[in-house]
């Protein structure tokens, strides 16, 4: 093997071993500078190897929404809106190796204990009630996953249809499609706005009513589908419908690195991640374990974090001095606050939360022309920080 090439930096990353919060984790794992050793290659695995997550340089509000939509499920996913190459995409796949663990059923109706805990027995399959008697599991835990919806899907593999395996021998049998495979995971749609307007009708309707139904001839079915949508778009490329923006939870406007020496940092990690993926993966392995455990505890938290009654009347407050229209914003803009308190380890929301989520809660739900975007982000941004600076005193007045 040759002599290295190039060694960028001799010092060893940071050692991550104890963390007060995951914002801290965060904020720190971004600062470790990688060690760029061109001597470990391996064969091109860089597909199916995600880029870390913590290697990911700057973009801290891209990271901020995608962690809390992972903590709170309530939050109804993230979209990402900006220009070609500021690595959207990356971003979201990079949250393979952080995955929390969710209870899925064993049973074809998919009940849970948490049915029989809100509902009694009565909210359970008859199969589940006598499991349940017998003192057997309802569900077991499994990683949530993420799927991703290819741009050139049909409705057919999007809802599922006729198996043709099955259909050449002369049986009639359905296929499950992407929605389903969809249920208790993150459903990613990379260019969310090219895609065609039946796919987003059903979408939609899955994602409203937590289930939906596929019919074919003589034959039906129904799946739950019940997904956190993350969704990326580049604006110059055609506008998104009012309907499926609304949708998502957090909206974040992603703009390249602007500082030279981040944009070095990233231009460093990419090239050694695609020279040695394994070997550059290694590095942030286990600040990724630790990482991926706080979540899992955080996310537990979350049914303990309380919003006190003076900090939500803030938050309408604010909703009502921007004129925001949609039920959403409140829903959004609380769920976000607590997922935040929980990422810091407290489980009371306060101003500080607001504040920091206002921004991906509210933004772009005043307008529905996404096509005004480019003209209006500069104008958004200030109006959002002039008003959040209104009600909650006190913040820095620091960029990302
Ligand atoms: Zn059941």
């Amino acid at each position: 093997m040759d002599e290295k090439e190039t060694k960028i930096n001799q010092d060893e990353p940071e050692l991550i071993t104890k963390v007060g919060s995951l914002q801290e984790l965060l904020e720190r794992a971004s600062g470790v500078r990688a060690i760029v050793d061109h001597e470990l290659e391996d064969a091109g695995l860089a597909e199916s190897i995600p880029f870390p997550f913590l290697a990911l340089v700057g973009q801290q509000q891209v990271k901020l929404s995608l962690l809390l939509s992972l903590l709170n499920p309530n939050l109804s996913g993230v979209l990402l809106i900006g220009p070609r190459g500021t690595g959207k995409s990356t971003a979201v796949r990079s949250l393979v190796d952080l995955l929390p663990d969710v209870k899925r059923s064993l049973c074809y109706y998919g009940c849970l204990e948490e049915d029989l805990e809100t509902g009694g027995i009565d909210a359970v399959c008859p199969d589940c009630a006598k499991k349940y008697g017998e003192g057997d599991p309802l569900s077991r835990l499994e990683k949530i996953r993420l799927v991703e919806l290819p741009l050139n899907a049909t409705l057919e593999d999007v809802v599922g249809g006729l198996d043709p395996r099955a259909k050449a021998n002369s049986r009639l049998q359905l296929k499950r499609g992407i929605l389903s495979r969809a249920d208790r995971n993150l459903l990613y749609v990379d260019e969310v706005n090219l895609l065609n307007d039946q796919i987003v009708d059903a979408i939609l309707d899955a994602a409203a009513q937590g289930q939906y139904t596929v019919r074919r001839g003589p034959m039906s079915a129904t799946y739950r589908s019940n997904f956190t949508l993350i969704g990326s778009m580049n604006p110059e490329e055609g506008h998104l419908r009012p309907q499926i923006m609304d949708r998502f939870g957090l909206r974040v406007v992603v703009e390249g690195l602007e500082s030279k020496q981040d944009r070095l940092e990233a231009y460093q990690r990419t090239r050694a991640y695609r020279e040695s993926s394994r070997a550059f993966v290694a590095q942030y392995a286990s600040a990724t374990q630790l990482f991926k455990e706080e979540i899992q505890a955080s996310r537990e938290t979350m049914k303990d974090i309380e919003l006190p009654e003076e900090v939500a009347q803030t938050g309408l407050e604010l909703i009502e001095n921007l004129e925001v229209d949609s039920l959403r914003a409140e829903i959004t803009l609380f769920e976000a606050a607590r997922a935040h308190a929980a990422a810091d380890a407290r489980d009371q929301v306060t101003l500080e939360d607001i504040r920091a989520v206002a921004p991906m809660a509210l933004r772009l739900r005043r307008s529905s022309f996404i096509d005004q975007y480019i003209a209006d982000q500069s104008s958004e941004t200030e109006l959002l920080e002039k008003a959040i600076n209104e009600l909650i005193p006190g913040g820095d007045t620091k960029k990302d």
